[in-house]
């Protein structure tokens, strides 16, 4: 009997090993792709003389890739605005979902939103006004401007968005209605 249950110890503790093997190896190849992607973005955001395509006076590494890295990093709704309209420039598309709060997220249009996204030449982002939060309203809001050029013409989004707090991160929750 208890023979039989350390075997049974002995090949349970194989199996955890093994998982844990398998969970550790899983972690580990997460973070070299995530290391190899960001590889990818700075070398694509070199193309911006060295400055965020956010337009701040920071490089890319030292802005929008934070956020890009790791969207808890960040800690204001602007950072959040910013790096949205970054990933949108370099088509980081994972971060396009990740930084939209899940209620309002376009997972079926990702695919077009990758497709336009590559297909239009981003131009340059102003932010017009920032709101912060006010007691018993959650939501903070940001105006900007983002030209592109589409079909040789220069185009314009304006938009007045809401950012809210979800998974204790900043989110874009959609346009002011
Ligand atoms: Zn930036």
């Amino acid at each position: 009997m208890s023979k039989k249950g350390k075997i049974k110890n002995g090949n349970n503790k194989a199996k955890h090993t093994k998982l844990l093997n398998q969970k550790k190896n899983k972690i580990r190849d997460e973070k070299m792709l995530n290391k190899q992607r960001l590889k990818a973005l700075v070398v694509k955001s070199n193309l911006y003389k060295g400055f965020c395509p956010c337009g701040s006076n920071y490089t890319y590494a030292k802005c929008c890739a934070v956020a890009h890295n790791n969207i808890s990093d960040i800690t204001t709704s602007e950072q959040l605005m910013r790096s949205r309209y970054t990933a949108f420039v370099l088509n980081n598309i994972d971060y396009l979902m990740d930084s939209h709060h899940s209620s309002t997220r376009p997972i079926k249009e990702k695919d077009d939103i990758l497709n336009w996204t590559k297909s239009v030449k981003w131009l340059r982002l102003e932010i017009l006004n920032t709101s912060k939060i006010t007691s018993g309203n959650h939501i903070e809001t940001v105006e900007f401007k983002a030209y592109f050029e589409e079909d040789n013409k220069e185009c314009l989004i304006h938009e007045n968005s809401e950012f809210v707090i979800e998974n204790n991160h900043w989110v874009y929750l959609g346009e002011v209605s």
